[in-house]
């Protein structure tokens, strides 16, 4: 066996504390050097990765060494996600409170799935949905369920919206499925996220059926060109495009549908967390207003991934369409998450959730939103001044920036991704390529941004003078 490869002292006894403190040690190592790496790997990093492939060993290999093998090759491969000049997509970093909780959550490796299951887990995860409700400005009563990702609370949200529409209209979707069932209208606006569209399918609604309401130009839904609603309707909206940030008109379209007896989805993947600041919360007016909601805690509040968030207004609505009944399967008065969410065993994300909640304390989430703001806001004012061209209106975390045609600002970004002092997704927005910056972690400084922006200058200037 390749000494280098058992970086970590080894035992296979189940909590080993030399195995698990050496796993640890070399996690924090990871973290410690993650500001002076890379952001992106290597062709060659990632090319070692098939040192970690091939058939499926005979022999067993001691914990140590798997985690060795990890760390040397695994780790080198990784995106700097968790460093501060990340910007590409909308990916949060992890708090440490968040990272840490997530070790004692492993460690307990309790399942969620009912009550019985786990007080500990359960309890903690009440507390988290209860604080997010809060924050988020939302109603008391709503039922919740923690899911992987705002795609799977796209999904859930939009299974209880099914259900309590044709609930009205005397079909019991659950047991009989949709064929034969009234129809219902799916409303959404031209900028829906992908993940609403892919979760329209999985409920069987459908992903092209829909109405799509035209935006304006920072892709939000125009009011005056929204169909007329109907209690069989279901209305998408978003808070936070992902491209520009904006946020749709939740309160005039709440009240037509309000009086419509319409339902009202709220994808708020990232931007919803807005409501969490004074100075940001105006964007999210009227949003409190709809019937279910889509939210991810790894975005913006950085809570580690696999933590997405489902609310529903009426919590029977969610219940109802989520509800398992079997004669092993006790259930309380109380919220059992296996009733209210689409999974039934998994990890007890709550945890994780709680301590990162925990560990910022309102005032703590406040700063970080409104520093990732700032932080997008000296992205646009420091590109602009280098006579780059923003294309959206920095409302959130959100910066569109043009470098001239599409070919040049394509070459840009390519070579900012190739160069590995940050790293910057590409998109299309309404007809123009753009740079898309996310500032979304809570690891970015003001130095990291300096940083940024001169080598996006410098990249720029160079792909302008070829
Ligand atoms: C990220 C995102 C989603 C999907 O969330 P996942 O956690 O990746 O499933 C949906 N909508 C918006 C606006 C997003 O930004």
């Amino acid at each position: 066996m390749n000494a280098a490869l058992s970086s970590v002292e080894v035992s296979s006894a189940a909590g080993d504390p030399g195995m698990l403190a050496g796993a640890a040690r070399l996690a924090a190592a990871y973290l410690q050097q993650i500001g002076s790496r890379r952001v992106f790997p290597s062709a060659d990093d990632i090319r070692a990765l098939d040192q970690l492939g091939g058939a499926l060993p005979e022999e067993p290999a001691p914990p140590g060494v798997v985690v060795g093998l990890l760390d040397r090759i695994g780790s080198a491969a990784t995106v700097g996600l968790g460093g501060g000049r990340y910007f590409g997509f909308v990916n949060g970093g992890v708090l440490p409170s968040a990272l840490a909780a997530d070790w004692i959550a492993s460690a307990w490796g309790q399942n969620v799935a009912l009550r019985v299951m786990s007080p500990a887990a359960t309890a903690l995860e009440d507390t988290a949905l209860r604080w997010v409700v809060e924050i988020l400005g939302l109603p008391e009563s709503c039922g919740g369920a923690l899911v992987t990702g705002a795609t799977m609370g796209n999904f859930t949200g939009l299974a209880a919206a099914r259900h309590a529409l044709l609930e009205r209209a005397g079909w019991d979707v659950e047991n009989d499925g949709l064929f034969g069932a009234p129809p219902l209208k799916v409303i959404v606006g031209d900028e829906v996220h992908v993940s609403v569209t892919k979760a329209l399918g999985m409920v069987g609604l459908g992903r092209q059926r829909v109405r799509r309401v035209p935006v304006d130009g920072q892709g939000r839904i125009l009011v005056d060109m929204l169909p007329p609603l109907d209690d069989r309707t279901i209305v998408c909206i978003q808070a936070g495009n992902v491209n520009t940030g904006a946020f749709d008109p939740a309160r005039e379209i709440c009240l037509r549908a309000r009086e419509a007896n319409a339902w009202v989805h709220v994808d708020g993947a990232f931007g919803i967390w807005a409501a969490a600041s004074p100075s940001h919360r105006y964007l999210t007016d009227g949003f409190a207003n709809a019937d279910s909601w889509s939210t991810d805690a790894h975005k913006w509040p950085n809570a580690g991934y696999d933590c997405g968030i489902a609310l529903v207004r009426d919590p029977r609505a969610l219940r109802s369409a989520m509800s398992v009944t079997s004669s092993y399967f006790n259930t309380s008065e109380s919220r059992e998450p296996a009733q209210y969410g689409p999974d039934m065993s998994r990890r007890a994300r709550g945890v994780v959730l709680w301590s990162a909640l925990r560990s910022l304390g309102r005032s703590g989430l406040t700063a970080l939103i409104d520093r990732t703001c700032r932080h997008a806001q000296a992205f646009a004012a420091g590109l602009r001044n280098h006579g780059y061209e923003i294309l959206n209106d920095v409302v959130i975390n959100q910066v569109l920036v043009s470098f001239g045609s599409p070919a040049v600002t394509r070459r840009v970004v390519d070579g900012v991704q190739q160069d590995g002092v940050c790293w910057c997704g590409i998109t299309e927005w309404q007809g123009h390529t753009a740079m898309r910056i996310s500032v979304s972690s809570w690891a970015t400084t003001r130095e990291d941004v300096e940083t940024s922006i001169a080598a996006i200058h410098r990249i720029a200037r160079e792909c302008q003078d070829r």
